[in-house]
């Protein structure tokens, strides 16, 4: 029998879930509440790790269009002092594919494909427990019933209620980030310091990361420990009063560096929250949760490929697994929370090295991950 199966949200795990059914021939509604592909800037560039989103990609049959998109020199990465000397100046080798980069808006179109998406679905509610199934509100009013479904909607899933009362909460850390277009022609001292991957520096309590995506276009990621107030005198939409107040932030660094947030073309200000540790739930029949809705952690690089294979899972499991809807989501479960909770403490100790009042525990951190 076909269940009757809505994924709520098209990021990487409601994206990877419904091709992956795809694939199986399982038909899939995939409800997000954007009007269209290109409705808000795609974001900067994933890594997509080979146990996890490259196994996803896999498990899609996407891996041969991956490997002409993604980008293997984009792993590197160089890490340089406060006053701008380079203390590691990584290299992968050629061969390497461990972490290759994609953009997220060709990740995105990749996963797309075929799919036939309903844009501009804003779910507001779920309400499991009906006799005709679990029962899907949408914000013009409309109902509709499913046999299962799953909430890959981000952070503040609207799905989440239906199975936990738990919410994010503030790490203490916050991110303004910016870009820079055409780095190579515009800036080419700049596009020399972040080289073919990633260039970082960290300092007391703050980091800034320069991350080069595809088309000479980089993302500067700025970390910082501060109250979540920490701008009620600053005007957030002011570019201009955004840049003074980070450059005074990060004053003191070298010029290079602090050249980044110079010519930065807008800010936004992304303060980093997250779910406890080892989220889980009581099961309930006919709702699960993926990705960030299940168990948001630091973005330390590993969010979007965990949403990616448990979304590929959870479609094998359907597709190929037990008779029983509820069984397979069940068995995926156990095995979703398992694996996030090991990610969730390793992340969560990450951000505590990464934006640290001892800059060396960041160091230590990227020599422990990638030994020379
Ligand atoms: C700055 C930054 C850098 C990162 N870098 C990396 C990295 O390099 N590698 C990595 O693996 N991870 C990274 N992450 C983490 C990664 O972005 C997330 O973990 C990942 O996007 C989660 O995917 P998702 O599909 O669960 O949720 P999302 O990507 O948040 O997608 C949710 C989707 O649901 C839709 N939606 C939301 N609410 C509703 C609703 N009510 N109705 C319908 N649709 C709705 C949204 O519009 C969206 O399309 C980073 C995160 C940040 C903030």
């Amino acid at each position: 029998m076909r269940h009757r199966i809505a994924v709520v949200g098209s990021g990487p795990a409601g994206l990877t879930f419904a091709r992956v059914l795809h694939r199986h021939g399982h038909p899939v509604t995939v409800l997000e509440r954007d009007p269209a592909p290109d409705a808000r800037p795609p974001g900067g560039t994933l890594d997509l790790h080979e146990g996890l989103g490259q196994l996803a990609l896999d498990k899609a049959g996407l891996r041969a269009e991956f490997e002409v998109l993604s980008r293997p020199e984009g792993q590197a990465m160089r890490i340089l002092d406060t006053d701008g000397t380079v203390l590691r100046d990584w290299q992968p080798r050629p061969d390497d594919r461990a972490n290759p980069e994609i953009d997220r808006g060709q990740l995105r179109d990749l996963l797309l494909g075929p799919l036939d998406i309903q844009w501009g679905q804003g779910v507001t509610e779920v309400v499991p427990g009906a006799r005709d199934g679990v029962r899907v509100h949408f914000a013009d009013g409309r109902q509709e019933t499913f046999d299962l479904v799953v909430g890959a909607d981000g952070a503040w899933s609207r799905v989440r209620p239906a199975v936990s009362s738990v919410t994010p909460h503030y790490t203490g850390v916050t991110s303004v980030e910016t870009s820079l277009d055409d780095v190579d022609i515009r800036h080419p001292d700049l596009a020399r310091l972040i080289g073919d991957g990633s260039v970082a520096v960290y300092g007391v309590n703050r980091s800034l990361v320069a991350q080069r995506n595809s088309g000479g276009h980089v993302k500067v990621y700025t970390k910082f420990r501060a109250p979540l107030e920490w701008h009620t005198n600053l005007d957030l939409a002011d570019v201009e009063a955004v840049r003074s107040s980070l450059l005074a932030l990060f004053d003191g660094w070298a010029a290079p560096v602090l050249d980044l947030l110079r010519h930065g073309t807008a800010f936004v200000h992304r303060p980093f929250y997250v779910l406890p540790v080892s989220h889980t739930w009581t099961h309930v029949p006919g709702v699960t949760l993926l990705g960030d809705a299940a168990h948001l952690m630091p973005p330390l690089g590993v969010g979007a490929n965990l949403a990616m294979l448990e979304g590929a899972e959870l479609a094998e499991s359907i597709a190929t697994g037990p008779e029983d809807l509820d069984e397979a989501v069940r068995a995926f479960e156990v095995q979703m929370w398992a694996r996030a909770g090991r990610w969730a403490k390793i992340t969560t100790a990450g951000l505590e090295r990464l934006v640290s009042p001892d800059p060396a525990e960041a160091l230590a951190l990227f020599d422990q991950v990638q030994p020379s």
